[in-house]
This record gives structure tokens, sequence and C-alpha cells, in this order.
């Protein structure tokens, strides 16, 4: 009998651990860290030892595991792709193309660089459906931002060449998918430009801190200069010469540097465990009727800490979404977060109502945009219907063939109950 009406649940211990990256805290970041404090070196500029700066070593480390020219540290994911786009010379008057279903900061980010978000659906891989994509093309289409959500590599090879016919500029929003790869290329590589994010969510922390990677001189020494106002000051060779322009301060510490670095020589490890997990979940899962696993673009490419499937419909989404955590797996629907999620566009009430922090100067009234970009809650029907049907389950490097096994006879238990209950 099912838990929810009072049968045994499959599982009674708890879930797996809320994040992947601090989870991995063990002596490595303590040694990196402390080393930073007694070197009584917490700012990257100091005049001497420039490049033996811990930011230095972490695009160093960037640099290599993304096969770019450059990398450069920023204090946060959303940072590093407001640098992408303003290194690219994206700005006002340009539209930038970005999935209905993305992390709220992805759309910010074109609107900090004075550009206008389009909004364009996702397919069943909840990443940018390409032809979505192309269909949103104007005369006033600059740059576009394929995210590869929750770890699943986008469709990069349809992407690139639609961008490359109408010669567009591509920014890689790889915040959620570090140290995955689409078709051998490691993701961030295979556009422009690509923007990590090194918040606690993600697959590696810093605490708070990003990192654009490029093999672009000009983008990435425009984007050093916007990241930070002094920028021309602190006699750093740039990539290229540029001319000096206002910026931010979006510069890394030190420590946060010293944490990145311990943290990101573990990505491939992890990344092994979790495809592990993931693939011995999904191999449970081949002939159980009435899900649909989400289509992964690249599976081996896929970084796995989350496991997505379809029911055929909301409603009944919503009953396998509740049975499933009654049999003592947590799971996530966009009915049951219990808030707003701010991942889908719906719910980006600033981008949807075209508000800034200043009403008479707004990337969408500013003299220098042209085009008439729309917003309506039922713009992306198809985003809508496919997150109202999709289940996902957090997966962690932790797991055991015991943890495994859990998920699956919980989703082979719950799938049985529906499906007998419809026949
Ligand atoms: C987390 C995230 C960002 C922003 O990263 P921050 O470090 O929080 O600024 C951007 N895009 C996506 C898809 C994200 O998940």
């Amino acid at each position: 009998m099912l838990a929810k009406k009072g049968g045994t649940p499959v599982r009674t211990k708890p879930w797996v651990p809320t994040f992947i990256s601090s989870e991995e805290f063990n002596e490595v970041e303590q040694e990196k860290v402390l080393n930073v404090l007694k070197k009584k070196r917490v700012f990257r500029f100091y005049d001497e030892g420039l490049q033996e700066s811990e930011a230095a070593k972490l695009e160093q480390l960037y640099r290599s595991r993304t096969n770019t020219d450059y990398a450069l540290a920023v204090n946060a994911g959303t940072s590093a792709i407001v640098s992408a786009l303003v290194g690219a010379g994206v700005g006002p008057g340009d539209e930038v193309i970005v999935p209905a279903y993305t992390y709220i900061a992805t759309a910010a980010a074109v609107l900090i660089a004075r550009a206008v978000p389009v909004i364009v659906d996702i397919d069943d891989t909840l990443t940018m459906e390409p032809s979505a994509f192309e269909a949103a093309i104007t005369p006033h289409t600059r740059a576009v931002i394929p995210v590869h959500m929750k770890g699943t590599p986008c469709q990069m090879n349809d992407i690139l060449s639609i961008a490359r016919k109408h010669d567009l500029i591509v920014i890689e929003d790889v915040a959620q998918a570090n140290g995955g790869s689409y078709k051998g290329h490691p993701l961030g590589s295979l556009g422009d430009a690509g923007c990590f994010s090194f918040q606690q969510y993600k697959v590696v922390t810093s605490g708070e801190g990003g990192m654009v990677v490029t093999s672009k001189p000009e983008l990435h020494a425009r984007a050093s200069v916007y990241h930070d106002c002094a920028m021309t000051f602190w006699g750093v060779e740039q990539s290229t010469p540029v001319e000096s322009f206002a910026g931010e301060n979006y510069r890394m510490s030190e420590i946060q540097a010293a944490l990145g670095l311990a943290q990101s020589s573990k990505i491939d490890s992890v990344v092994g465990r979790l495809r592990k997990v993931k693939k011995a979940i999904s191999d449970g899962l081949q002939s159980v009727e009435g899900i649909e696993l989400q289509r992964i673009p690249d599976p081996e490419g896929d970084v796995s800490y989350s496991l997505v499937f379809y029911l055929p419909d909301e409603g009944r989404a919503a009953e396998f979404s509740e049975c499933l955590a009654a049999e003592g797996i947590p799971n996530g629907t966009i009915h049951n977060n219990g808030f707003a999620d701010r991942h889908i566009y719906v719910n980006w009430d600033y981008v949807m109502e075209k508000r800034g922090a200043n009403p008479n100067d707004t990337p969408w009234n500013c003299a220098s945009y042209k085009g008439n970009v729309q917003y309506s809650k039922d713009m992306c029907a198809q985003s809508l219907n496919l997150l109202g049907r999709a289940i996902s389950i957090s997966l962690h490097q932790s797991m055991t063939d015991e943890d495994c096994q859990d998920a699956v006879d919980a989703i082979k238990k719950v799938s049985q109950h529906m499906a007998s209950k419809v026949g």
C-alpha cells in the first residue's frame, strides 16, 4: 500500500544533503584558506606577485579546465554574465535571447548590461529550444545565452550553428553545470564566453564567486576593465590593449579564490560520483511505465545531480509528487515548492513589467532601443506545460547503492499504483 494511504514508506532515513559543494569541505579547503590568512594577503592586485595571487591561480585552473585562453575571476555568477556581455560589446539597443527556465540572474544580467532580454521556450531537455531561439531573432538581436540548467548540457550544435548563421554572440551560462561537457568539449568553452558561479548551491563554491572564460582577447580585456573601475591602474597586463571606461567592483578576494581552488580541484571526482549515482537510478527506471525521463542532449556530459521525469499531465504530476514524498523521497514540482519559483519567467516580475531602478531610464525605453519586445505570462506555454509535468529529485555524490535503490523502488511503487488506478 502507498505510504500516502497508510502503507509503509519505501524509505524512512533522511534523503540527501542539500549542498553538493560544501559537503566536500575538508582539510584541503581549511589549509588553502588558512594559508591566505598566514600570508596576510587577501587582496589580489597587491603590487608584488600579481601572478602568484590565489585569484590568478584560480583563473589559470579554469583556463586549463576549459581549454580557453583567458579567464577572469569575479565576485558572483551574475557579475560574470554582466562582465561577459559588456566585454562582448552588448549594451543599449541590443536584444539578448534567454530561456524561459533559468535563474532570474540570467535575465537580470542582461538588464544590468543595459540590454533587453527576449524570453524563449525550453523543450523536453529543460534547456533552450533551438527552433524557439531562431524564431525569436530580430534585427536587434545581438547575443544569446544558452543556460545549462540543472547540469544538463544545452543542444549546443544547433544553437551554435543558428548563432553563426545570424552572426550572434553566444554567452554560455554554466552556473549550474560546472564540470559538464558537450560532445567532449567542456561547458563554457563552446560559445564566445562561458560564465560560472561559485555560490554555495552550485557544484563548487567559494562562498560567493564567479568566472568568465573566453578565447577572445578583446572580450576578456573589456570584461576585466568592467569588473574593476581601477583595472588599468593595477599594472596587470591586458590580453589586448583596450580603452578604459567606468566599471563596477566585481573583484574576487583571495579568501574566495583559495576556497574556489580547493573546491575546483575536486570537480571531476564529485561529478564522477554523481554520474554513477544518476546512471544507477536511470538504469533502474528504464522499463517504468507512465513516466518519461528528461531528454539529455549529451548524457556523458551531464553533471547528473538532478533526476527529472515527466508525467502525462499536471494533475498526475502533482499526485505522483505527493505520493513519492510520502514514500520518503523528497522531490520538486513547480506546484509544491511553496514559493514563486525564481527560475520560471512568469515570476520575473521586474522583467515582465519592464521595471528598472529608475522609470525614466530603462533598457526598454532608452533611445537606442528600436525593438518592441513584449512579455506575457502565457508567452512560453510549452515551457509551462513541461515544467508543470516535471518532477525533479536532487541527487548527491554521497548516495550509496541502497539510496539509489530506494529511489528506484519508490518511483516504481508510485507509478504502478497510478497505472493501476488509471487502467
Ligand atoms: C546561480 C545562477 C546564476 C547567478 O550566480 P550568482 O553567483 O548567484 O550570482 C546565474 N545563472 C544561473 C543559471 C544560476 O543558477
